[in-house]
């Protein structure tokens, strides 16, 4: 093992901030701010803050609303293997956010629970349990925080104060406003030169009264025409935060001053993000970069086009569940691309995922069961031949290198097809690639390889078809029925009535 542990092991190796040696990590990753690769250095020792942008819960999250969460658990997955400690911050953005993504404007859950003839509070909690849900599904591991942004109104209105005091903002009947102009190096996110027209900043609705198209509301005031379903006082009037502000406010009191990390889409790079930046540099005022990397996963595409809410029918996780896919086949057609490149969403795309995802599985199920996921030094310890070393090496170097998952994906692959490793060599190193990709791969033993029951669906997800058949049977609705019982057939699911209900079973796997 000499020779290639030498090879690489000192690439492993970390140089904190404060001077500190850390073994075994060493990631590069594409930083926005400057759009280059660069190596990450950590505040503190061993312990990484990110903070991501939640999702605004006016909707069921869509297929690319979850990339960005799937592409940050990823993150914190290969920052966790390596033995760092991660604080993961994703917020619930429940107010603030209008339409259009701009200042003036009803907010996007106010325009929702008025189609729905709900209450604000009804519309945000439905959607809050359907994206964690989907989260879960796509086994995406818990927050430390998640933050909701109606929660933090009162810490929003003290930013926006000390803002005030040192004369950063500018008030207009319709709220408070920031004044980029009072940052020189405002826009350096969206390589951006102050004072230049620029798309992205004039897409935005003209706002009467404003210094310049890229200045943004800190608050946005209730005007008399325009009654809110939820509001606060403030000193400028009654009204909401800014949704800018917001993640400033939530990221700060959760992960402190500064922190490492802040991911989201490549469509909060343009604004969002460079409106955080301005607000929170400005609050802090220390001559510092707020937070020093900034990751931006790219779209998924429908058609050629971004999905987006706004654009009407939008394909949702449980589509394809209905579909009879399992949600880690999503997760692996995700993985199957870099997160920085588009990526098409497409039915023999996701046909594709799912024959490779099953394929992966059928080989991991060949190893017998695998052993508990280790962090990387451990795994490194235990294995003893160098192939197997190479082998981990070209994976922790992939997921190191900007989280190249496909290439992951072939590593593990290329582990699988290998015959000269040593006695549990291959199941170690599978266990290690499941951990980093969170792909549920080795839930099945030897001698369930003949089922499907890794890749059904999850139990409480085949409990409500169950209960949906009975309801429809108990109402004479047979055709309802049978389609229920299909749509189990179709996910690989086989149902036993017995006298004292339903049972149900995987069913053997075909291929
Ligand atoms: P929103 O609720 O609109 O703030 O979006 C939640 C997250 O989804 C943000 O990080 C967006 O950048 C991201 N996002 C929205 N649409 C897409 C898409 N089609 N592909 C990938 N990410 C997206
Ligand atoms: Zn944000």
């Amino acid at each position: 093992m000499g020779a290639v542990g030498a090879s690489w092991m000192p690439a492993w190796r970390m140089i904190l901030r404060s001077g500190e040696v850390v073994e075994g990590t060493r990631p590069r990753l594409f930083n926005s701010l400057g759009r280059e690769m660069q190596q990450l250095a950590p505040a503190s020792s061993g312990h990484v803050g990110i903070y991501s942008c939640g999702m605004t819960v006016y909707g069921d999250p869509h297929l690319g609303n979850l990339r960005p969460y799937v592409f940050a658990d990823t993150l914190r997955r290969m920052l966790e293997f390596k033995g760092v400690t991660v604080t993961s911050v994703v917020n619930i953005t429940d107010v603030g956010h209008a339409v259009g993504d701009g200042d003036l404007g009803e907010d996007k859950v106010e325009v929702t629970a008025r189609a729905q003839n709900q209450s604000v509070w009804d519309v945000t909690k439905k959607y809050t349990e359907a994206f964690f849900t989907d989260l879960s599904n796509l086994n995406v591991l818990p927050h430390s925080h998640n933050p909701r942004a109606s929660e933090y109104v009162p810490q929003m209105i003290e930013f926006a104060q000390v803002l005030e005091r040192k004369g950063y903002t500018y008030q207009l009947d319709s709220g408070l406003y920031f004044d980029t102009s009072r940052m020189p190096d405002y826009g350096r996110l969206a390589l951006r030169r102050p004072g230049s027209a620029d798309t992205d900043v004039h897409r935005l609705e003209a706002v009467a009264g404003k210094r310049s198209p890229a200045d943004f509301a800190v608050w946005r005031a209730e005007r008399g025409e325009q009654k809110r379903l939820v509001h606060w006082e403030s000193p400028w009037g009654p009204g909401v935060p800014g949704w800018h502000l917001e993640c400033s406010v939530m990221s700060m009191s959760l992960l402190g001053d500064h922190f490492d990390i802040h991911t989201g889409g490549v469509d909060h790079r343009e604004i969002h993000h460079v409106n955080e930046i301005a607000q929170s540099e400005a609050y802090l005022g220390d001559g510092r970069d707020w937070v020093p990397m900034w990751l931006h996963n790219e779209f998924v595409l429908l058609g050629s086009n971004k999905i987006a809410k706004s654009s009407g029918r939008v394909p949702i996780l449980r589509d394809l569940m209905n579909a009879g896919h399992h949600p880690m086949v999503y997760r692996y057609f995700l993985l199957n691309a870099h997160y920085r490149s588009q990526l098409d969403f497409t039915e023999a795309g996701l046909r594709s995922a799912a024959a490779g995802y099953r394929r992966l599985l059928g080989r991991v199920a060949q190893l017998g069961p695998l052993p508990e996921a280790a962090g990387l030094d451990v795994v490194r310890g235990r294995l003893r031949s160098a192939e197997a070393l190479a082998a981990l090496a070209a994976i922790d170097d992939a997921i190191t290198e900007d989280l190249n998952t496909p290439k992951v994906i072939a590593e593990l692959n290329a582990v699988l097809r290998l015959d000269s490793l040593e006695d549990g060599e291959a199941a170690l190193l599978a266990s290690a690639a499941e951990r980093l990709l969170g792909l549920k791969l080795g839930v099945l033993s030897a001698d369930e390889v003949s089922t499907a029951t890794n890749i059904a669906m999850p139990p409480d997800y085949i409990e409500g078809l169950i209960a949906a058949r009975a309801t429809a049977r108990a109402g004479g609705d047979w055709g309802e029925a049978d389609r229920i019982r299909n749509q189990l057939t179709e996910i690989g699911v086989r149902l036993v009535d017995t006298p004292q209900g339903t049972r149900w079973e995987p069913m053997p796997i075909d291929d």
